[in-house]
């Protein structure tokens, strides 16, 4: 027993990757997309061989899995030996603050926080029960996206809002992307060499969704998404910070309700807002066209993660590293060099030869004199949450 699948279960999507973990390998991976919808489609790779692509009609959830088991019997055979399936789930509230064995009250507790997370947690359970269903007498473990930031102090998760209407409705920061901040921290240090207790970070995911974290002796003390993942950094179409009153604004003068100012700041602002184009790599090459919107947009984008690093240099009193991840954090040098320029008086040095290079693993591209470390460290949050459910179920 000493596999793990590791499984994210969206609203139309099924992403999954079966580990072995000793010695640790990815056996295979893959995703279920469009489920549901037209043009449903699995792509299955089984180690380094041939993906396998499959497109038929996935009518729900249960289509889905059942296509993506069969894939397996077709390519490396059923899968077996497992220890454990670790399953992503977004929000876990002020209760689920550690990866969870899933009991019966551990699917009321995740059903619980649905309020707070309705495209997400449902999917999420949905993905739990059809497991259950297919393995019922392996464990399954849910690891939180929110987990990692419980350990904030409430100086830094309270809104200065009517404290017993916040307290009934729960409204309070709780941060995601928690998984991959808690595994690049950890990775920070061990590429330090120093023990993660001693280090103060700044870690920045920056995917299509980003966000900030300040991490003292590896524990969370603040981060920039808060009730919901929009607030904070820029995004790919999200407005990341602004002022409440936009809202009332948008809705007395435009007229817009309250699900259209939901899609407008959450799917239509952001890059794609400013620059016309969510994606990075388009925005990059807008730019290199002398495009204006799009090189003022990310200035607007390099100047938000900027001042978040002062802020949180701030609450931790002292910065050891400032870490990058995620797609844009691991591939875009221009963005990383637009953070950190004008940060040299926080002791943030880059060297630019480093800054272009590029590794597989985690790297350090500030100068050998600079003050603060400055590192790329790729993410893995499969691996993290297959290491997660490894450890609660005891392998
Ligand atoms: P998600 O949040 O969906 O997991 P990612 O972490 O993959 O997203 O990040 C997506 C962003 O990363 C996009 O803006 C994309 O332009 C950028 N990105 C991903 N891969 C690369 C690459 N190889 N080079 C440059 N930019 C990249």
């Amino acid at each position: 027993m000493s596999r793990v699948l590791v499984v994210n279960t969206g609203s139309s999507s099924i992403k999954y990757q079966l580990f072995e973990m000793d010695p640790q390998k990815v056996l295979a991976s893959g995703l279920v997309e469009r489920i549901g919808e037209a043009g449903s489609k699995l792509t299955h790779r089984p180690g380094d061989a041939d993906p396998l692509v499959v497109e038929e009609r996935m009518a729900d959830h249960s289509d889905g899995f059942d296509r993506l088991f069969k894939a397996f019997e077709a390519t490396g055979g059923p899968i077996t030996d497992l220890a454990g399936i670790g399953h992503r789930v977004v929000h876990g509230g002020d209760r689920l603050t550690a990866p969870t064995l899933v009991d019966d009250a551990a699917i009321q507790a995740i059903a619980d926080q649905a309020p707070l997370a309705p495209l997400h947690n449902p999917p999420n359970l949905l993905g739990i029960r059809i497991a259950m269903a297919s393995f019922p007498e392996t464990p399954q473990v849910a690891v939180f996206d929110t987990a990692f930031h419980q350990t904030m102090p409430p100086r830094a998760y309270r809104y200065a809002l009517p404290a017993d209407l916040a307290g009934e409705l729960r409204i309070r920061r709780y941060g995601f992307h928690g998984t991959s901040h808690a595994y690049v921290s950890r990775k920070a240090a061990e590429h330090l060499g120093r023990p993660a207790g001693e280090l103060n970070l700044v870690t920045l995911h920056l995917g299509n969704g980003a966000s900030a974290a300040a991490v003292a002796g590896g524990r969370c003390i603040d981060t920039s998404m808060g009730l919901t993942p929009l607030e904070g950094l820029v995004m790919g179409t999200r407005s990341g910070d602004l002022d409440p009153a936009v809202v009332f604004y948008l809705h007395r003068e435009a007229g817009l309700s309250v699900d259209d100012i939901d899609d407008l700041l959450n799917k239509r602002s952001g890059m794609l807002g400013l620059a016309g184009a969510n994606d990075m790599r388009e925005v990059a090459r807008l730019v290199a066209d002398g495009d204006e919107a799009a090189t003022e947009a990310l200035d607007v984008y390099c100047y938000r993660i900027r001042k978040y690093v002062g802020a949180y240099t701030a609450a931790l009193g002292r910065l050891d590293a400032l870490v990058f991840t995620a797609g844009i954090g691991e591939n875009n040098d221009a963005v990383r060099a637009g953070v950190c320029e004008g940060l040299e008086g926080l002791g943030v040095a880059l060297n630019a030869k480093r800054n272009k290079g590029r590794s597989k693993g985690p790297r350090t591209i500030s100068a050998d004199d600079s003050p603060v470390a400055v590192l790329v460290v790729p993410t893995n949050e499969e691996l993290e949450i297959a290491e997660q459910t490894l450890a609660v179920v005891g392998g």
